[in-house]
């Protein structure tokens, strides 16, 4: 491969060129994406206004190696709030076909965290079935409930049976 420059003046321009991506030129570093994101909440390194200005840095390497690309779970929230009407859930998106189409990152692994989406998703399903469906609606129930499945929780076992 041959090797890369550190910043790509061009960087924002292809991405601002793809769909999902053409916003990005507008925004104006406010924060308001960060502020009410969920994500950024439980994990104070993740900050989609910082993202945003790498990629107008043309901090290609950076962004497009980084964990962070992958920790967006698409509630859109960010691009509801945005002032600029940036789509910052958008951008991640094509941020990470870039990390994919460019080698930064495998097929593999994108399909990897799809999959653990869903397992999330269907993780939240079950707990809010079981939660309602045995009435648990007072806190300690639901600790109790949530220490007993947290024990329960292994990777190593289970079947895919289960997984849709
Ligand atoms: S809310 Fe919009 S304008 Fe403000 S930093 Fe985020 S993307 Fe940029
Ligand atoms: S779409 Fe992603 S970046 Fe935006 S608020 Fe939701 S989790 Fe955060």
């Amino acid at each position: 491969m041959a090797e890369e420059r550190l910043v790509d003046p061009q960087f924002k321009y292809r991405v601002a060129s793809r769909t999902g991506g053409e916003g990005l030129l507008v925004c104006f570093s406010c924060g308001v994406c960060t502020a009410g994101c969920p994500v950024a909440e439980i994990e104070g390194n993740f900050n989609p206004r910082r993202i945003i200005h790498q990629v107008l840095l043309g901090e290609k390497e950076s962004v497009l190696t980084s964990k962070y690309l992958w920790m967006c779970v698409g509630c859109y929230r960010c691009t509801a709030h945005c002032p600029q009407d940036v789509e910052f859930t958008n951008i991640l998106k094509v941020l990470r076909e870039m990390a994919v189409e460019e080698g930064y990152v495998s097929k593999e692994w994108q399909e990897i965290v799809e999959d653990l989406d869903r397992r999330t998703q269907k993780l939240r399903r079950d707990c809010l079935n079981y939660l309602f469906e045995n009435a648990l609606f007072s806190f300690p129930q639901y600790l109790d409930f949530y220490q007993r499945e947290i024990e329960k929780l292994s990777f190593s076992g289970g079947g895919r049976d289960n997984e849709r």
